[in-house]
């Protein structure tokens, strides 16, 4: 059973305008993230996944409001977050963190340790007594499996797998309800990969969390994941639990990507039929008429290039999840 919905976002929009000219003036707009809508259960992680450039970042950082919405609604806890100012927003801003991709670029490798995680103190001196945060500091060393005698160490001092985990004990130490973790273990080898994943599966289940966990690695994905959106060009194409995703995907877009997930196994290996798409995703800034993915669907038919197709329930063989599909129809596909 889902618990309470501690994040909601509803019809989030994010364009970004391209000037030109002398002057500078707007030629057009890029549709970063257009139009969507998702729930997040309190201590539920939700996995957002898609190809570079279908707009999951930038809805990562509109989820911090790191950036500002063209439109739409986001709200915490039932609070209105895009209407929140000054200290009511500082506030928000405790209980919804971010870990980033890079471990080597998110790190000021000019700062210790200690500094780095401490950072968020300097900015809520609140949160705890300045007296007593080094001790603070050194518990969440200890709480990402890190030495806490390392505190006055640089962020070079540390290999990738362990910078992450600086990222992370930075990410959890106002105590967030929500941390939103973007491509956090992209940029690591595969055997850190999981020390990390299992991490932060271990905070989640001390720490009460809730994770948006933004990545391309659908493998990964799938072993974190509650449930799983999958977005395309600025929208969400397919959303449900985990198994409904990876087990009955009906959108063709879900259905091709997980076709080409590596199986380990040779014999599924060989009587699994690959799905391969046609052409480049479209840019951004003049996104394909009606569904967005006619361009390049193996099932399109004449209607998909005027009808966009809403994200509602539909049924997927053994009940129904939210596809954006006029011909959703269950496939096994791994
Ligand atoms: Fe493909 Fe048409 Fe479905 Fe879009 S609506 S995914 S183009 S079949």
């Amino acid at each position: 059973m889902p618990g309470e919905v501690i994040l909601k976002a509803e019809n989030l929009v994010k364009y970004y305008p391209i000037q030109a000219g002398v002057l500078r003036r707007t030629v057009g707009q890029v549709k970063a993230v257009d139009g969507v809508s998702f729930e997040l259960h309190k201590g539920e992680t939700l996995g957002i996944v898609g190809e570079s450039g279908c707009g999951k970042s930038t809805l990562g950082r509109m989820l911090m409001r790191l950036e500002e919405p063209t439109g739409g609604k986001l709200t915490f806890n039932g609070v209105d977050v895009y209407s929140q100012r000054g200290a009511a927003m500082r506030r928000l801003r405790r209980d919804i963190q971010i870990v980033f991709q890079d471990p080597y670029t998110s790190l000021n490798p000019r700062k210790t340790v200690g500094d780095i995680i401490g950072e968020p103190f300097e900015i809520h001196p609140d949160a705890v007594p300045k007296g007593g945060r080094r001790r603070r500091v050194q518990e969440l060393l200890d709480l990402v499996g890190l030495n806490p005698e390392h505190i006055n160490r640089y962020p070079h001092q540390f290999s990738g797998g362990q910078r992450q985990r600086i990222g992370i004990a930075r990410g959890v130490a106002l105590n967030p309800k929500v941390l939103i973790c973007d491509e956090p273990v992209s940029a690591l080898d595969v055997s850190v990969q999981a020390q990390v994943v299992n991490l932060l599966e271990k905070l989640q289940d001390e720490l009460g969390l809730a994770y948006v966990f933004i990545a391309h690695d659908l493998s990964v994905v799938r072993h974190i994941s509650d449930r799983v959106g999958v977005m395309y060009l600025g929208k969400m194409v397919e959303l449900g639990d985990e198994d409904q995703i990876y087990s009955r995907p009906t959108h063709p877009y879900t259905q091709a990507l997980l076709s080409a997930v590596p199986v380990p196994d040779p014999t599924l290996r060989n009587t699994r039929r690959q799905i391969v798409l046609s052409g480049d995703v479209p840019s951004p800034a003049n996104p394909p008429s009606g569904c967005r993915f006619h361009t390049r669907c193996f099932k399109a038919q004449a209607r998909c290039s005027t009808d966009d197709p809403a994200l509602v329930l539909r049924p997927d063989g053994e009940g129904a999840h939210e596809s954006a599909c006029h011909f959703a129809e269950a496939r096994a596909v791994i």
